[in-house]
């Protein structure tokens, strides 16, 4: 069994604990297996191991290895990252669904370029700054509901859920930030309004499901360290 094979089998026995614990079926979470940094070949093998759900948090990345990972047509890609509107026609054209829309402005471009490459109604979430200024992206809390209605009208976005990502700190206070997250969804729109809650990577995946995360968003704990990408950028 491959390194990576062994580590997924360890990440999807976490989630099963955790789940279990928190009194959820388990298949109610979804593994993004986040493989920036990492090169296809580490891909192939995740996905001989049975994940289909891949993460980018690049549109470059996103471009070049869904390119190089064309025959493999079951896979799935997430956009994880922050997604500036120059990118957003690249994103639109190969994301299942986009964890980290942050303003209204670029969900307006996605929706454009949704709806150029044929790909509307895109599926995406809403990322949420919970933590404050530590963190750049994301919609402020006090903000939230003006931009939910804003991206509601368009009718090339479906408005899944919202995702977070807590500042660094101590799991305690990820924890705190995935409950907030999970308070922000019941004040606007409640589970059958906003199903997804995109919250936990390697370190803090339990607090997260505990929490009631659907997707969690796990790296390292699948790949290993990454190494700063030496990709070429096709999308300039
Ligand atoms: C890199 C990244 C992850 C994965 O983090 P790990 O700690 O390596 O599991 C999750 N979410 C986002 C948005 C990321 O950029």
């Amino acid at each position: 069994m491959s390194a990576i094979a062994r580590a997924l089998g360890d990440v999807r026995a976490r989630i099963e604990v955790a789940a279990r614990a928190a009194g959820r079926d388990p298949e109610s979470v979804t593994l993004v297996a986040v493989s920036k940094f990492h090169d296809a070949a580490a891909i192939r093998e995740a996905h001989a191991a049975g994940q289909r759900d891949f993460g980018e948090s690049y549109a470059q990345e996103l471009v070049a290895k869904a390119e190089a990972l064309r025959d493999l047509p079951d896979l799935r890609w997430h956009f994880v990252g922050g997604l500036q509107s120059n990118k957003a026609k690249y994103v639109a054209r190969i994301a299942t669904l986009v964890h980290s829309v942050g303003s209204e402005h670029v969900a307006r471009e996605l929706a454009k370029r949704a709806a150029l490459a044929g790909r509307a109604p895109l599926d995406v979430l809403v990322e949420v700054n919970v933590g404050g200024e530590l963190q750049k992206h994301g919609v402020a809390p006090a903000d939230l509901a003006d931009v939910l209605r804003a991206i509601r009208t368009l009718s090339e976005l479906r408005v899944v859920g919202l995702m977070t990502i807590p500042p660094d700190g101590t799991r305690e206070e990820a924890a705190a930030v995935f409950a907030t997250l999970a308070s922000l969804r019941a004040l606007h729109g409640g589970a059958s309004g906003l199903p997804g809650l995109s919250m936990g990577m390697s370190g803090d995946l339990e607090e997260a499901i505990r929490a009631g995360a659907t997707y969690v968003r796990i790296g390292t704990a699948i790949f290993g360290e990454r190494r700063a990408g030496t990709l070429t950028d096709p999308t300039g």
